[in-house]
């Protein structure tokens, strides 16, 4: 059993810098807003940290489960904890106890109300995460990169592929992976990694070969508009072949797809929230003569049909292999539509798929998607006269429900 820590002794919770990717899910996660970033690192506040836990269980690369017993006058202040480059070493608790799994939580542990699972399908294949690190990664050779949306518009996306030769580089669908871009940030450190969904399925972009691909939009401007220069989508977009590629990861260890027969998916997406949909589905369409499949429905938004990613080869895909449904928002002569008007739109197909147990729901893309989605999840639920908030509860306690929104 674990003996309560004397009062002037805190088990720290601490992020590990090394290891962080930066994808802020801690912070989002944080039902108290202990955690902060700032462009160098996510550290997690003293003074306000419950150890509630809720920020443990989603993070993609488990550098937020970081634990030091310190006497609570001395914590590791956010200050000091925004400068650190690693972890500073463990340390003989302050006091001797027996303390070793018990944390100082001033306050009663609560869980976010998190909007999908923090599990993974039950049937979902293990996954390997943290195979290379910052400190010691992995070099990857492009093998290919093309432009998958059309030439004459401003959505400049980019299909890039990269090798592993000989070295192990185990990955499932769902992961991601993180990138490290030549050259020194403003501070004059080496940039941290960004990361990036895979869009290839588990046996290679090339099927039996050891790669994977990304879906990588060139960032010239921020969300406001204004003009910016996004430093790794750049880089990668601007790579020929032959070029060479810091790489990290793998990460994520639950928005991963189900393994077990007649699993049925319905994914939705924006944009390069495509890229973890197009592993989901190649994976299915690789095995469609085994029979395993269950039914594959795809809601995927966009401005236009030509600056859909992998519009060509979607709209070859057989439809009684996958129901696609594409939500068009600034396409000459239409209304403008979002995934959660079609969701609306095909409420019965919808309900008839969460009404069996092995369906399992994904979405990924815009943040501002999240909301409208589980509004629209909701609304068709309700209509058919079942309460949401059961169900909801049942697909997140079942991996059946997963976000990745940034
Ligand atoms: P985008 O082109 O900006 O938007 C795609 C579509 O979503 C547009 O039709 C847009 O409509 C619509 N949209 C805007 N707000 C929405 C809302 N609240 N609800 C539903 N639809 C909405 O998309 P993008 O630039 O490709 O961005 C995709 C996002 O995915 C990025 O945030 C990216 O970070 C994220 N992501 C990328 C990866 C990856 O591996 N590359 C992986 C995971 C997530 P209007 O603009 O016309 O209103």
């Amino acid at each position: 059993m674990n003996a309560p820590l004397p009062a002037e002794v805190l088990k720290q919770h601490l992020i590990d810098p090394e290891i962080c990717i930066r994808c802020n899910t801690c912070e989002e996660t944080c039902p108290i807003d202990a955690i902060t970033h700032d462009a160098n690192n996510y550290v997690v506040d003293p003074e306000i940290c419950n150890g509630c836990m809720a920020c443990v269980p989603p993070c993609p690369t488990g550098a937020i489960d970081n634990w030091r017993l310190v006497a609570r006058a001395e914590a590791h202040s956010v200050h000091d904890q925004l400068g650190w480059e690693e972890l500073p070493p463990e340390q003989a608790p302050p006091e001797a106890t027996g303390a070793e799994a018990a944390v100082a939580a001033p306050g009663a542990p609560q869980l976010a109300a998190a909007p999908g699972a923090a599990v993974p399908p039950w049937s979902a294949a293990h996954p390997y995460v943290n195979l290379y690190t910052h400190k010691t990664p992995m070099t990857a050779t492009v093998v290919g990169n093309y432009r998958v949306t059309g030439a004459d518009t401003d959505s400049d996306i980019h299909h890039i592929v990269l090798d592993f030769g000989e070295l192990p580089f185990p990955v499932l669908e769902g992961q991601s992976i993180g990138v490290l871009p030549p050259g020194l940030d403003a501070q004059g450190r080496p940039h941290h990694a960004r990361q990036y969904s895979l869009a290839s399925p588990r046996d290679g972009e090339r099927a039996g070969y050891n790669n994977l691909s990304l879906t990588v939009k060139r960032v010239t401007e921020d969300h406001a508009g204004a003009a910016a220069h996004g430093v790794c989508s750049n880089y990668l977009c601007d790579l020929v072949k032959n070029d060479k590629v810091q790489v990290i990861g793998p990460f994520g260890h639950t928005f991963l797809m189900p393994n077990h027969p007649k699993a049925n998916l319905i994914m939705i997406c924006t944009g390069t929230g495509s890229a973890p949909m197009r592993a989901m589905t190649e994976r299915c369409r690789r095995r469609i003569e085994s029979g395993d499949n269950g039914k594959l429905m795809l809601f995927f938004g966009a401005r236009t049909e030509r600056e859909l990613p992998y519009f060509g080869p979607l709209m070859k895909l057989p439809p009684d292999f996958i129901d696609i449904n594409l939500a068009l928002s600034r396409e000459a002569g239409q209304p403008k539509r979002y995934v959660q008007d079609l969701i609306r739109d095909r409420a019965a197909k919808v309900l008839e798929l969460l009404a069996d147990r092995n369906t399992c729901i994904y979405v990924c893309g815009l943040k501002g998607m999240e909301t409208g989605v589980l509004d629209a999840l909701r609304d068709v639920t309700v209509q058919s006269g079942q309460d949401w908030s059961i169900l909801h509860d049942a697909l997140r306690r079942e991996g059946r429900l997963h976000f990745e929104t940034y």
